[in-house]
């Protein structure tokens, strides 16, 4: 007896078949003699009766949720007043004549039949959720998200090969690969008191496969950083790696537009509009305050600067810059409280601002308001004017912010994908901590060669050749233009205050690559689990991972990281310190 259909795919095509269906007990209904048996695979669910007098009856009155039961039985139509149009199997039912037990299950720690009847999951902690992770991911919806990154990765390697692209795989355990995070660490025990680093990234290997002249590479890659978690990352993701040789960045950006649009079309059916817009970081900035700005709404950013200065409001008479926000609403003293706590957070001394309303201002700073201000912002009646004055990227970023509060606010957020490139990074930023230059994107960046004269006098003005994917206001990919010259990796590196001996004793295999002639390159990452999340519209990345772990970086399902025994250290080589070290 072996299974005849998936349970969800059972339909009127097959009335009056025998079928043989495998699968769990999403739920059980005694109806005063007839059973009813909602029997589910990852298809979805069908309808089994069991009549008093058949042989199934016994088994059946026994089952309880979740237990794996095989059903013989015979399909027929539904009267019509059962017919259930939220399942797909809802016009017919299976008419039991046999019914196996293979598998007895405990009571689930939360039920997750709702979501596959077409009603909404219950909501349960997601502690509770990743520590039973297999019932969890029984779920309807988990299985749906997991089938579509499925797609989304089917379509990928199916585009990429089109496209002359070879997947190749590269070591997890390696040397460390600089994104900007921790390395995890991994001790070697055959090299006691050496480590391997797990790979923040391909990077390395993907640049060093265009120097043995593969062309075209691309890789569904994890990699691994050791942050801080912030709420949506985790310690190892998943890319989509790629690297091109003999190409410029519009190159790259193109391909990756049909790529994404392929994608699009293949699993969820959308024409995404191609090209994307293209927005320099500047730009996104200064209209934004963001290097990844959610265009689903409008609400850009003024500079009002000259407008204020060395006018008679004091607090911005001399500020760096002054931003201005037009919310399209009045809104209470409250509200803006709030918002002046989120733009705070952010770092801006204070949010000031003044009602449009009756053609006058009033409240806050309605009597500074300069000349030719409504006109500049586009005030209209109705309307509330928000400020912030201060250092710039501060004043831009606190003032972002609070744009996209109003955004959530307001109800302003559109429908759909929209989707931009942000070009035109600058290649280094000043590192208040350390006091010296640091990489925007990682030290194997091409500056923009038109700033190359720059780089000892101006390093902060200086271009990078590097690009961001935006979707709806999340950073879904990152990449760049390298530098495929030694000499030139060099003084990026020395501007970076990485001396030739760490230089050489660090990347030395690199330099050693690029000294062997290597093209022109450049590549691109995308971050895989942002991407599916934003396509099942889930807020979570750790709704479209299988086995995700917590905000603390442990996995409460495998209880990963655990201590180890003194045997296994021994033989590392390792003593751990006490805490108190
Ligand atoms: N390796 C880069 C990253 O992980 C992506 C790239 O530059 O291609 O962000």
């Amino acid at each position: 007896m072996r299974r005849t259909h998936y349970c969800g795919n059972v339909n009127t095509s097959n009335i009056n078949e025998q079928v043989v269906l495998e699968g769990w007990v999403n739920r059980r209904r005694d109806l005063g003699g007839l059973i009813f048996i909602d029997l589910r695979d990852r298809e979805g669910l069908v309808q089994v009766v069991v009549q008093p007098e058949s042989p199934a009856y016994a088994q059946a009155n026994r089952v309880r949720s979740e237990w794996v039961v095989r059903v013989t039985g015979i399909v027929r139509a539904r009267p019509a007043e059962q017919v259930n149009a939220k399942i797909a199997s809802g016009e017919v039912e299976v008419v039991a004549e046999g019914l196996e037990v293979l598998a007895e299950a405990r009571t689930p720690p939360f039920p997750i039949d709702a979501g596959w009847r077409g009603e909404q999951d219950q909501v349960v902690s997601e502690e509770i959720r990743m520590r039973h992770r297999v019932v969890d991911l029984r779920r309807r919806t988990l299985q749906r998200n997991l089938r579509l990154r499925h797609k989304v990765v089917a379509a990928i390697y199916r585009f990429l090969d089109q496209e002359g692209f070879i997947s190749v795989e590269t070591p997890f355990l390696t040397r460390s690969t600089p994104e900007g995070a921790r390395d995890f660490l991994v001790p070697s025990r055959l090299q006691p008191g050496q480590f391997y680093a797990l790979p923040q990234s391909p990077q390395l290997f993907k640049q060093m496969l265009m120097v043995a002249g593969f062309d075209r590479y691309f890789q569904i890659a994890r990699c691994f950083r050791d942050e801080d978690l912030r709420a949506d990352r985790q310690p190892d993701f998943t890319q989509l790696d790629l690297e091109m040789s003999f190409v410029e960045q519009d190159d790259i950006l193109e391909l990756n537009e049909r790529l994404a649009a392929y994608v699009f079309k293949e699993t969820l059916g959308l024409e995404l509009p191609i090209p994307f817009p293209r927005m320099s970081y500047a730009q996104a900035m200064n209209c934004y305050g963001s290097d990844k700005p959610d265009l689903r709404f409008g609400l850009e950013l003024a500079d009002v600067s000259e407008l204020f200065r060395g006018g008679e409001f004091r607090a911005f008479a001399d500020a760096e810059v002054v931003k201005a926000l037009v919310a399209p609403a009045l809104l209470s003293r409250r509200e803006i409280e709030e918002l002046e706590a989120i733009a705070k957070g952010k770092g801006a001394a204070g949010l000031a601002w003044s009602r449009y309303e009756g053609g006058a201002f009033s409240g806050g700073i309605a009597r500074f308001i300069p000349e030719g201000l409504k006109e500049r912002v586009r005030l209209e009646e109705g309307q509330t004017v928000l400020f912030v004055a201060g250092p710039w990227r501060k004043s831009v970023e606190s003032l972002g912010a609070v744009r996209l509060e109003l955004g959530k606010r307001l109800g302003l957020i559109g429908e759909g994908f929209r989707f931009l490139w942000v070009v035109d990074f600058p290649l280094l930023e000043w590192d208040e901590e350390g006091g010296r230059w640091t990489y925007m994107h990682h030290p194997f960046t091409s500056p923009n060669l038109e700033d190359l004269e720059l780089l000892e006098r101006d390093p902060g003005r200086v271009r990078a050749y590097a690009y961001d994917l935006v979707m709806n206001g999340a950073e879904v990919g990152g990449g760049s233009i390298r530098i495929h010259r030694r000499e030139l990796q060099e003084r990026m590196f020395a501007l970076l205050g990485i001396g030739p001996e760490e230089a050489q004793e660090k990347f030395g295999f690199l330099l050693e690559a690029l000294s062997y002639g290597a093209p022109p390159h450049g590549g691109i990452a995308w971050g895989l689990d942002r991407w599916v999340a934003n396509m099942a519209g889930e807020d979570s990345i750790r709704e479209v991972i299988a086995f995700p772990k917590n905000k603390e970086g442990r996995d409460p399902l495998t209880e990963a990281p655990s201590p180890v025994s003194e045997a296994q250290l021994a033989e590392l080589g390792i003593a751990l310190r006490t805490p108190n070290g």
